[in-house]
This record gives C-alpha cells, structure tokens and sequence, in this order.
C-alpha cells in the first residue's frame, strides 16, 4: 500500500492537492475536516459534538477523531492506499495511526507537508472565508486560534515521522501545478 499523511497548516493547500494526488495514485482520500463538516451538515451526534470544538478553533478531542478515522479506514478494504489530510494532528493520534495500519499488515509510507509561511496562511484564509462558508474561517481571532493550536498541538507531529525517517518537507508557495510537481517528484520515489 502506498499510505501517506499529507501535513501542513491551516490553509496550507492539502485539500486542493489531495485531489490532484488520489487521481494520480489511486488512493482514498481521508479529510477529517471534510467528514466532520459533513456530519455537521447532516446534524449528526458526531457533527453537533464536532462543532462545539471546530467553530471555536479548537481541536475536537483524540479518542473521538481516532474512532472516527478508524471507522473510515475500515469502509475501504479494497484500498490501495490511503492519504490522510488534517490526521494526525498530535502525537497520540499519529501513534494510533500506526497501530491501526500495522493491523492490516501495512504502515505509513511518508509524511509529506506543504511549507507555508504564517502570513501567506492568514491571506489565503481570509480569500478562503469569501467563499467556503465555513465559520470558522470568518473571523481572525478564529484563524489566529487555528494556527496557535498547529504550532502548539500539531507541529510536533512532525518529529514522529522525522525519528521514522519518514519527513518529506514540501515548498507550498507557487502556482498549484508548481507545488502538485513537487509533491509527485517525491512520491514518485516510493
Ligand atoms: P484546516 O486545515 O483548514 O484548519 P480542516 O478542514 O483540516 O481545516 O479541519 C477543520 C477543523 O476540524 C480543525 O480546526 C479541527 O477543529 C477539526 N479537526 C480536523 N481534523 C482533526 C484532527 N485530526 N483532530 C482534531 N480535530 C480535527
């Protein structure tokens, strides 16, 4: 299997590139971001759960994200792979991650992650608010929260792949097919 975790701030163009990458590689695509928003959307116990953290630019709590994602994975039994966009964003959960691939006879390939400077970030959220209709990209004491949470919370989960040997750091400044050949340069190698 090819299963990598695509990391980066908030902002940083996962959501964008993962799209072009499952084309590519033929791999399922995993948004935590985007199945929780959709449980949000349907009211689900899990969305109005959800929601108390996310629209606060919170982090919701591991235990509820790691069943949520493992759930996921299991829909999918056939799967080549897998790119994880928004898990892991702390160190338990890239833990689990192992675990639950190491289940299926399998492991993380690589951590790749989408370099881009804080202040870049605040402009494309701003852009982002104009459109995406999520709340919390609508107010800057919100995004700043986001942001603050990444370097306190998430950015650490770099480390875990680092001592795996297992970092790929990407320059996420450029035009968009700039960044997706970068991006395929390295996975191109697995
Ligand atoms: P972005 O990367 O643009 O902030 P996402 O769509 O990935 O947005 O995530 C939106 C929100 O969903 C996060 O701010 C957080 O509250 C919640 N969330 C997403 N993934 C996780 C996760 N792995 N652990 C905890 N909370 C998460």
């Amino acid at each position: 299997m090819l299963n990598l975790v695509l990391f980066g701030p908030p902002g940083a163009g996962k959501g964008t590139q993962s799209e072009r990458l499952i084309d590519r590689y033929s791999l399922v695509h995993l948004s935590t971001g985007d199945i929780f928003r959709y449980n949000m959307s349907n009211d689900t116990e899990l969305g109005k759960l959800a929601k108390e953290y996310i629209n606060k630019g919170q982090l919701v709590p591991d235990e509820v994200t790691i069943n949520m994602l493992s759930a996921e994975v299991e829909k999918h039994p056939e799967a080549k792979g897998f790119i994880f966009d928004g898990f892991p964003r702390t160190k338990p959960q890239a833990a689990a991650l192992d675990t639950l691939m190491e289940g299926k006879g399998s492991g993380i390939t690589a951590m790749v992650a989408l370099e881009v400077p804080e202040e870049e970030l605040r402009n494309r959220l701003k852009e982002r608010a104009l459109s995406s209709g999520r709340a919390d990209d609508a107010d800057p004491a919100i995004i700043q929260n986001r942001i603050d949470v990444y370097n306190a919370e998430t950015a650490p989960v770099k480390d875990f792949y680092i001592a795996q040997d297992k970092f790929y750091g990407i320059d996420g400044v450029g035009s968009i097919d700039d960044i997706t050949n970068r991006l395929t340069t390295v996975i191109d190698q697995f």
